[in-house]
């Protein structure tokens, strides 16, 4: 702008100042004119005088005199030139109609102006009419508008370089004085600058738009804010690209699943800093990528770090055309376990199930059939009811873990004794024990847990009964019942035949069952301590096994004790 300025200023002055020096030339020229003419009339004037009294004798003494550096020439009334001061009027032409000449004979007196042989000189003409007829005629050589120019040339280019080189300085000077207060505006609080009063509208309109500006600005923050409030809890990744694949946004569970700690994925003023391909390069992960932004929403699974992952991948759409994909990440680890598991339990179950049904199956065939001898009827009939006893255990504890599965629990938790619970498991298993010949012992003191009294007395019940069942003769089940910490703690611990340390893993596992051949002996189903771990977890406890094969085990259940 101050060069815009400065360059309007420098022409604008030095076409001022060309049109000026051009001005006063011509004005010069006119000047020196006038007067060249004014000093011709009053030569002309003299000369006249002399001429009347001496006649052509004075005109050739004033030659000789040489005092008149003017040239003279007389003409008579028909044109002739009767006498010339520079030439010899013999040779001359005929002069009746020259300008000058003309004018006089009708006015008296006459002026002209004829270049010379020289562009830079002229000659001027003043012709007075005389009182015999003869017309006297004067002229000088004198400066043509040219021959001005060009003497005073050198002169002219130092005066106009001098006021050039001024209106420069002053030029520069006023601009920058024009151009401050417009360079002093604080943009920020251009209310407050002083300013001139032209620029006060757009000043004013400036300060609006600040002020939009800055809301508007307060407004996104406030809902990035928001917005990464939301994203930052949740626990399903999230990003978000553009059609060039660069990182707009993302939370710290997209990062935290990709594996990007600690990489700033976008500087503070909000540009992306890395294509998502930085982040994971896997099959699934490109996939979703491309297929989202040629506009498909689109599904596949990946594998990060021993985790399965979904990852979901739509279009973001603007007028008409894909601008970039949102994808979201789901960590499907335990969907996947549990869809496995409920694939095994439905098999599990399906063979469970069809295990002591066959057997009732052929062992009625042969009743129905009448092949049994009759002594044999009793026998065949044991295993019938035996096996069905075996279908009715198993679709009880199939129910039981269902019920615990879906969280169905149709009774409200309330304060029980966890020692009276194991008491009356015990008191149910005398029989057992007594035909197992294991010694039951109860331990402890009253503990006051919250619980739903049905699935507490599955918990111990199933407890018990493994300890038994898989005890030899002689052996003994103590279960111990107290408070500790703060935590309930129920304790049942075997002299029995122990669980190898490969097993102890798997015992919480549905229908896993250590060494079937040998299990096959004892009738179970695979699902008591399965129901002991669901059982627990409802109650917000935990459950610990510790066992020695041929020397015994141990089961720990600790549930919270704030009664
Ligand atoms: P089951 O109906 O077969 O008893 P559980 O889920 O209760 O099913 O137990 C799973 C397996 O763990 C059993 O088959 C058994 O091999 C082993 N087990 C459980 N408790 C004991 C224990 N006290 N002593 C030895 N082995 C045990």
């Amino acid at each position: 702008m101050t060069k815009r300025i400065l360059n309007g200023i420098i022409i604008v002055s030095l076409m001022v100042l060309l049109a000026c020096t051009g001005l006063i030339m011509g004005v010069m020229y006119d000047y020196l004119g006038s007067q060249i003419d004014k000093e011709l009339e009053n030569e002309a004037w003299v000369v006249s005088v002399g001429l009347k009294d001496e006649g052509l004798a004075y005109l050739e003494t004033l030659e000789k005199t040489g005092k008149v550096k003017n040239r003279f020439s007389l003409v008579a009334e028909n044109g002739q030139v009767l006498y010339d001061s520079m030439n010899d009027e013999e040779v001359m032409e005929n002069h009746l109609y020259r300008e000058e000449i003309q004018e006089a004979l009708i006015e008296g007196e006459g002026h002209a102006v004829r270049e010379s042989e020289t562009m830079a000189s002229e000659t001027r003409y003043y012709a007075l009419l005389l009182e015999d007829g003869s017309i006297l005629r004067i002229a000088t050589n004198h400066y043509s508008q040219l021959g001005l120019i060009l003497d005073t040339l050198g002169m002219v280019i130092v005066i106009v370089a001098i006021l050039f080189g001024l209106s420069v300085a002053i030029s520069h000077n006023i601009t920058k004085h024009i151009v401050k207060p417009i360079n002093d505006i604080n943009l920020d609080r251009p209310d407050i600058s002083e300013n001139y009063e032209e620029l006060a509208p757009l000043l004013d309109r400036i300060h609006q738009q600040n002020r939009k500006i800055r809301n508007q600005i307060n407004k996104l923050r406030s809902r990035q804010e928001e917005f990464n409030l939301i994203t930052s809890n949740m626990s399903e990744g999230l990003l978000i690209i553009d059609h060039e694949m660069e990182i707009l946004t993302y939370n710290q569970s997209a990062i935290r699943i990709l594996g990007g700690e600690g990489k700033t994925l976008i500087s503070e003023e909000g540009e992306s800093r890395g294509n998502i391909f930085a982040l994971n390069r896997s099959e699934p992960f490109r996939a979703v990528v491309e297929e989202a932004l040629r506009g498909e929403h689109t599904t596949h699974r990946m594998t990060i770090g021993g985790e399965t992952y979904e990852i979901l991948g739509s279009p973001a759409v603007s007028e008409g055309a894909v601008t970039g994909a949102i994808l979201i990440l789901m960590d499907i680890t335990e969907k996947e376990v549990g869809e496995r598991l409920r694939r095994e339990f439905t098999s599990n179950v399906s063979h469970e199930l069809k295990t002591p049904l066959t057997s009732i199956y052929g062992v009625s065939d042969m009743l129905a059939a009448g092949l049994v001898k009759p002594e044999d009827v009793v026998g065949f009939a044991q295993t019938i009811k035996e096996e069905s006893a075996r279908l009715i255990s198993l679709i009880d504890d199939i129910m039981q873990i269902s019920r615990l599965d879906e969280n169905s629990v149709h009774k409200e938790k309330e304060p029980l004794d966890l020692y009276e619970l194991a008491g009356a498991v015990l008191n149910r298993l005398e029989g057992n024990a007594e035909k197992a010949g294991v010694e039951m012992k109860l331990e402890g003191e009253s503990t006051l847990v919250l619980g739903v009294d049905y699935i507490l007395d599955e918990i111990i019940y199933n407890l018990c009964e493994n300890s038994v069942k898989y005890n030899r003769p002689g052996g003994t089940v103590v279960v111990h019942v107290r408070k500790e910490a703060g935590r309930c703690i129920l304790q049942v611990s075997d002299t029995g035949i122990g669980i190898p340390a490969e097993g102890l893993e798997r015992v919480f596992e549905r229908f896993y069952r250590v060494d079937k051949s040998h299990s096959n002996l004892i009738p179970g189903t695979g699902l008591g301590l399965s129901i002991v771990k669901h059982g627990v977890a409802y109650h917000g406890g935990e459950v610990h096994i510790e066992s020695k094969e041929n020397v015994g085990t141990m089961v720990t259940v600790q549930l919270p004790g704030d009664l």
